[in-house]
């Protein structure tokens, strides 16, 4: 399709064509039901089938083990910013963060909502643009959970490997970098992301959570927002985002005929290297923000020599079909979010574009 743009948005992000095409045929008559997915009642066969078939592909392209639950939540990260004190913080304990920018500060707030919180590591006085290392990391042993941000959408900075936190439950959030590569997930307690950047639509919300904390919570919790609602019911208590699920679905279908978690890896780190690489070869007149190390394969932050010449680059790129390259407005610069679904042909064309400009304007 020649009028697809070179889609290179933070999120909602893009989505595969395939999966486009796909939701498209079966938007009016689903699998020959005579109706949409979106008028179907949830505690029927049909959407039942989805619901677990995204359940299944989750587990099975992530390799999760049967003692943790796969929930489907609505409320967006942000919801788990707070379900995860309100459900994991006891009486007594501690909740740790490690503080690496926009999305991890905002966790830490809506924590302090709920009881103690500590900060075990932070990259602040560096302006976030790095990860700390695992020797930094200073861990109250009263921690009822470590949380950490896998990806840092904002700034561009991503984990590369993840802390043993022993008997601490490592909670992470992986909104923005989800499925990008394969996890051990038995490294973690939690894991949830949003699904609008790297999963599906927008409107659902994955958790992965180990069986052993479930439990019950400390606090008075309000029933949609305790996990274990989800879990004892499949994430049927209430109606589920029987649209997004159904999205999720087919973009899960997509990854596993991509060859799965390792396949989509290769090409993301690519499509990475295409990018950083032009960066680095530009002498100087593109300049990566995140710090080498702690670069992320999923949000790519550089800056020009001004604002100026930066708005002239946004601008331009506009015109010639490329969407999504300002930076967030707290950091400025620019960005280019290059989840599982862009594809290298985007990230070539970019890097043409870059060479482009740069000789024109270097
Ligand atoms: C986008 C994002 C969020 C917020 O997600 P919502 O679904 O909009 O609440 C949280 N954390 C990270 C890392 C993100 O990228």
């Amino acid at each position: 399709m020649s009028n697809r743009a070179y889609n290179f948005n933070a999120g909602p992000a893009a989505l595969p064509l395939e999966v486009l095409k796909q939701a498209q045929e079966q938007f009016v008559d689903f699998n020959g039901s005579g109706m949409s997915l979106m008028e179907m009642s949830h505690r029927g066969a049909i959407y039942e089938g989805v619901h677990h078939e995204a359940e299944q592909l989750l587990r099975e392209l992530l390799s999760i083990p049967d003692n943790y639950k796969v929930l489907f939540i609505q409320g967006g990260a942000s919801t788990q910013f707070a379900m995860v004190p309100m459900n994991l913080l006891q009486p007594g304990k501690v909740a740790s963060y490690v503080s690496t920018g926009s999305w991890a500060t905002k966790a830490i707030q809506e924590a302090k909502l709920f009881g103690e919180t500590a900060v075990a590591a932070s990259s602040e006085a560096d302006k976030f643009m790095r990860i700390p290392s695992f020797a930094e990391l200073n861990v109250a042993p009263d921690s009822a959970y470590l949380h950490l941000t896998s990806n840092e959408t904002i700034e561009g900075t991503q984990w590369a490997a993840y802390p043993d936190t022993g008997s601490v439950p490592l909670v992470a959030d992986m909104s923005s970098d989800i499925l990008c590569r394969p996890l051990n997930i038995s490294q973690f307690g939690l894991i949830y992301a949003g699904a609008q950047k790297n999963l599906g639509p927008s409107g659902v919300t994955i958790v992965i959570i180990r069986e052993d904390l479930i439990g019950t919570p400390s606090i008075p919790v309000p029933t949609m927002l305790r996990y274990s609602t989800h879990a004892k019911n499949d994430s049927l208590y209430n109606t589920p985002p029987t649209f997004a699920i159904y999205m999720t679905n087919l973009v899960l279908n997509w990854v596993k005929a991509q060859g799965g978690a390792a396949a989509v890896e290769k090409m993301n780190r690519e499509k990475a290297d295409l990018l950083y690489t032009a960066i680095d070869g530009s002498g100087g007149f593109y300049r990566g923000c995140a710090q080498e190390g702690s670069r992320s394969i999923m949000n790519v932050t550089f800056r020009l020599g001004s604002e100026e010449l930066e708005k002239q680059f946004v601008k331009e790129s506009e015109a010639q079909g490329f969407v999504g390259l300002k930076g967030h407005r707290s950091v400025g610069g620019l960005r280019a979010s290059i989840y599982n679904a862009v594809p290298l042909s985007s990230v070539k064309a970019l890097v043409d574009f870059m060479g482009d400009f740069q000789r024109r304007n270097g």
